[in-house]
């Protein structure tokens, strides 16, 4: 069975976010647990932590289906250090955070090279931030999102991600979330070669290290490598890949997250998909 959800709200504070995913009919949930936009955040107080345990336990969310997202501004590949540092603190304030609420995964973007230095310099850089953070912190992996390659974005092919987690020290606390919308605009055809572009994922990074899925259609055409993110079956994927996807058992067990744009259908996608399932 898929566990599937949507990147909710949370505001009036991350309590809100188990509240809000149980309103859609959601079985698992993404959430920001600071504001994504600002470096600095307040810290998250005891009664909201208090409360978003309740709360998650309540509505039947378990952990393991809940996938916090990192700040748009961190860059853990930066080539300056001073926004090399500022990134580094601001993610592990981000994993100190996921620890507090219980929760075990931090999906983040791998970072961008800025056109000053090589991609594998800025691979190397994010490996080491990942590896700083996870030294500090326990029981939280981090999870690195797969991109469309826009700008200096690196994480766009497949082997980028395999570089990062052979540089990661602790194999065990790195993971993988694809984003079918960044992986068809990256240039990998998963509507005309399904098979072959997962087979290929399995075969470069490794299908122990898939933690989570993104699952939105793109507004852009493969190979665009441009990110906008369309509702399900109204893209350029379109729904028979949906249909598929709902299919394959390999995607079982694990956060499948909606950041499709109108979070007013999220309810009926979720529907939708859940009827392709059988
Ligand atoms: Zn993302
Ligand atoms: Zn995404």
């Amino acid at each position: 069975m898929k566990k599937i959800g949507a990147h909710v709200s949370v505001s009036g504070g991350v309590e809100m976010a188990p509240v809000n995913a149980l309103g859609i009919g959601a079985d698992a949930f993404a959430l920001f647990t600071k504001n994504q936009r600002q470096w600095i955040a307040k810290p998250l107080s005891v009664e909201s932590v208090t409360l978003f345990k309740e709360n998650c336990e309540k509505e039947g969310f378990d952990a393991r289906y809940v996938l916090p997202h990192d700040s748009y501004l961190i860059n853990l590949g930066h080539p300056d250090e001073e926004g090399l540092e500022k990134s580094r603190a601001a993610f592990l304030d981000e994993m100190q955070r996921c620890e507090l609420l219980g929760l075990k995964m931090l999906n983040f973007h791998p970072g961008s090279h800025l056109n000053k230095i090589s991609i594998e310099k800025c691979l190397d850089r994010i490996a080491e931030s990942v590896n700083m953070t996870l030294d500090k912190t326990t029981g939280v992996t981090a999870v690195i999102e797969n991109t469309a390659g826009q700008g200096s974005n690196v994480g766009n092919e497949f082997w980028h991600l395999r570089y990062i987690i052979d540089k990661v020290e602790d194999k065990s606390r790195v993971g993988v979330c694809l984003d079918t919308c960044h992986t068809y605009t990256a240039g990998y055809d998963i509507v005309n070669e399904y098979d072959r572009v997962f087979t290929e994922f399995d075969e470069v990074v490794g299908r122990n290290y898939l933690c989570a899925i993104h699952l939105n259609d793109s507004k852009k055409p493969l190979g665009s490598r441009v990110d906008r993110h369309d509702s399900i079956g109204k893209g350029m994927i379109g729904i028979d890949f949906f249909r598929r996807f709902m299919q394959d058992s390999r995607f079982d067990d694990m956060p499948v997250i909606l950041e499709t744009p109108d979070d007013t259908i999220w309810r009926d996608e979720i529907k939708m998909l859940r009827s392709f399932e059988s």
